[in-house]
C-alpha cells in the first residue's frame, strides 16, 4: 500500500437538514477561532451546509479568510432542466464549491437513489470541476451476513463507472458503514482500515495503481473526538465525514486537531 502520508487529510463536516442561514454563520464563525493555521496547514477542512445556507457560508469564509472548502451535500446530475427542487453542478461550481456528497448512504435509502444515478452524478460533478466525495457502505445484516465487501466493491464500480483514472486520483471516497452513522457505534479501527485497504486495492485492479495511490480515502460512522485519531491513524483512513459531531464548533474541532490528541 502507498504511504498514507502522502495524501492530505480532509475532515468534511455534514451539517446534513440542520443550522439556518444564521445559525450556519455563527458556527462557521466559532470553528474560525478554534481551528489554528497550524491546523489547517496538516489537513483540509471542509463543510457542508444545506443548499439554503451555502451563499451565507460562501460569504463568510471569503469576507472572514477562512480557510475551509466549501461543500454541498448532494446535486443533480443535469446541468439544468425541469426538475423541481432540485439544484445543478454549475450552480453550485459558480458558488465556490470544491465537493460534493454523492450516494450517501442517506440519499441511497431514504431517496431511493440507485448506482446508475449516482454515477451520473459522480461524472457531472468532474465535468463542473468539483470534487465527488462518493460514499459506499454495507448495512448491518450485510456485515453480518459477510456481505460487506461485495457490497462496497459493487456500489464502488458502479460508482466509477466511465471515469478517468485521473479524475479518480482526484476523488475522494468514503467508506461509511450504514449501521454506524448517527447511531453512536463506530467501526473498529481495524475493520475500518480493512475496508479502506480493499477499497484502495479495488480503485487499483480497477483504475491502475496512481488512482488507488492518490484518491482519498474517509471513514464516516459516528466520528467523534475520542475515535477520531485512531482512525485517523490507519494507513489507508486519509480524512473523515462527520455528521453530528460536526454540528458544534468544538466537537468538530477536535476532530480536525486529532493529531493532538493521539
Ligand atoms: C454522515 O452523515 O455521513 C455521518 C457519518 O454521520 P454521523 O457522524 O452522525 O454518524
Amino acid at each position: 500500500m502507498a504511504d498514507g502520508n502522502l495524501r492530505r487529510p480532509l475532515i468534511s463536516g455534514n451539517w446534513k437538514m440542520n443550522l439556518n442561514h444564521f445559525e450556519a454563520m455563527r458556527l462557521v464563525q466559532e470553528l474560525s477561532y478554534q481551528v489554528t493555521r497550524d491546523d489547517v496547514d496538516a489537513v483540509d477542512v471542509s463543510v457542508h451546509p444545506p443548499f439554503t445556507d451555502i451563499r451565507t457560508v460562501q460569504t463568510t469564509l471569503e469576507s472572514d479568510r477562512i480557510p475551509f472548502f466549501l461543500g454541498a451535500q448532494h446535486c443533480h446530475s443535469d446541468a439544468s432542466g425541469a426538475f423541481t427542487g432540485e439544484v445543478a453542478p454549475p450552480m453550485l461550481a459558480k458558488l465556490g464549491v470544491t465537493y460534493v456528497i454523492a450516494g450517501h448512504s442517506e440519499r441511497r435509502e431514504v431517496f431511493g437513489e440507485s448506482d446508475e444515478l449516482i454515477n451520473a452524478k459522480v461524472r457531472a460533478i468532474l465535468a463542473n470541476e468539483m470534487v465527488p466525495i462518493l460514499c459506499v457502505g454495507e448495512t448491518l445484516d450485510e456485515r453480518e451476513a459477510g456481505e460487506a465487501q461485495r457490497k462496497v466493491e459493487g456500489q464502488l464500480a458502479a460508482g466509477l463507472a466511465k471515469v478517468k483514472p485521473e479524475q479518480v486520483a482526484s476523488m475522494v471516497i468514503a467508506y461509511e458503514p450504514i449501521w454506524a452513522i448517527g447511531t453512536g457505534r463506530t467501526a473498529s479501527a481495524d475493520d475500518a482500515q480493512a475496508m479502506c485497504q480493499a477499497v484502495r486495492e479495488a480503485v487499483g485492479a480497477s483504475h491502475g495503481s496512481d488512482a488507488a495511490d492518490s484518491v482519498r480515502i474517509q471513514y464516516g460512522g459516528s466520528v467523534k473526538p475520542i475515535n477520531a485519531a485512531e482512525l485517523m491513524n490507519q494507513p489507508d483512513i486519509d480524512g473523515a465525514l462527520v455528521g453530528g459531531a460536526s454540528l458544534e464548533a468544538e466537537s468538530f474541532t477536535r476532530i480536525i486537531q486529532y493529531r493532538l490528541h493521539d
